[in-house]
């Protein structure tokens, strides 16, 4: 009898497979939750030190639950997507209070804490309980596209209905855990975007991409979209090493994150920093460079605004203060706030 699909994958990760990986020791819900969320958009090698920082900081669900939010968006400073932050620890605290701080062991309660979709809590449940789930994340819909040579884009419910579909038919009752990591290490390490290694592919006889030569064809691409430019600047209050940063309302971009003043004019930026007992300025253009969401361009434009005399008013309002820029910010900063504050410490 010839070979199934899945003993042919389960056969390769036995051999080739990532076994190693943090989160693959003393294995547990949590672990591999946290695990999943971060490599979400990001790569294994990138993950790992926040995966290990993170864990350190945070070793249980509950003490996830209980931590600070500055504390959680600071260890996940550089990671970007931030959403995925909030979500974790608004998950954490659901887990505490409405599962008594276990991580919940159905797929439909794990599909119902935030920021978790049906991917993921399938990948949870069999990396760390065995359970035997499908699960279609972006190297298995890379896989799967391909093997079956599925045109359209995968953002599309139809193409992403019909993945699901092979997905869950291929899914094996047995060794589910192994399988599941096989297709997303088979995705990342075999099957990559641009070069796929089709010679030492176990799925080679029976790929319809390969056997078409048609490999960059799948997944089909999202349809292109000129992104809009937007523009801000972004005033540095600064006293002698000091910067004035305040926090974000936790919704919206770059939520729950630390930044510095976004206003349009010069004059309403002088406004926002009179607010703050900051009068006597000189402003000094720092480099404007630009950040790049996934549905605009945003164009920065820094400005230093220095102080030349302590500032007369309250240093501290709400959730906005000031920070040395010699000693480590241990709060949320979203990526453009990072560059920004190295381009200070290099001119003041
Ligand atoms: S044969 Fe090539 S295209 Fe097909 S699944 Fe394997 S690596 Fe991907």
């Amino acid at each position: 009898m010839s070979e199934s699909f899945a003993d042919k994958v389960l056969n390769w990760f036995d051999a080739h497979g990532r076994k190693h990986l943090p989160w693959q020791q003393e294995v547990t819900p949590y672990k591999v939750w946290v695990s999943e969320i971060m490599l979400q958009q990001t790569q294994v090698t990138t993950v790992i030190p926040y995966f290990e920082r993170f864990m350190k900081a945070f070793p249980t669900v509950t003490a996830l639950a209980d931590a600070n939010q500055d504390d959680v968006l600071h260890l996940w400073t550089g990671l970007g997507y931030y959403a995925r932050a909030r979500n974790l620890h608004k998950a954490a605290q659901k887990i505490r209070d409405e599962h008594d701080g276990e991580f919940p062991d159905t797929l439909d309660e794990v599909m119902a804490l935030p920021g978790v979709g049906r991917s993921t809590a399938g990948a949870v449940l069999s990396l760390s309980l065995k359970q035997s789930h499908p699960i279609l994340d972006g190297n298995v819909k890379r896989v799967l596209a391909r093997y079956y040579a599925i045109e359209g884009w995968p953002g599309v419910k139809s193409i992403e209905n019909k993945l699901w579909e092979v997905a869950e038919a291929h899914t094996p009752e047995a060794r589910c855990h192994h399988y599941t990591q096989a297709m997303m290490d088979l995705g990342a390490m075999v099957c990559t975007r641009g070069k796929p290694d089709c010679d030492h592919c176990p799925l080679q006889q029976g790929c319809l991409a390969y056997a078409q030569g048609r490999q960059a064809d799948f997944p089909g691409k999202k349809p292109k979209k000129a992104l809009p430019v937007k523009k801000t600047l972004m005033v540095v209050p600064c006293f002698q090493r000091n910067v004035y940063l305040a926090q974000r309302p936790s919704s919206g971009l770059w939520g729950g994150l630390y930044g510095f003043i976004e206003c349009d004019s010069e004059q309403a930026g002088r406004d926002t920093l009179k607010s703050i007992g900051v009068d006597e300025i000189q402003w000094q253009p720092l480099s404007p460079f630009r950040h790049t969401f996934s549905h605009f361009h945003l164009d920065i434009e820094p400005v230093l605004a220095i102080a030349s005399e302590p500032p007369s008013g309250r240093i501290q309002e709400g959730n906005a203060r000031w920070f040395d820029i010699d000693n480590t910010i241990e709060v949320g900063l979203a990526a453009p706030t990072k560059k920004i504050i190295k381009q200070v410490t290099q001119v003041l």
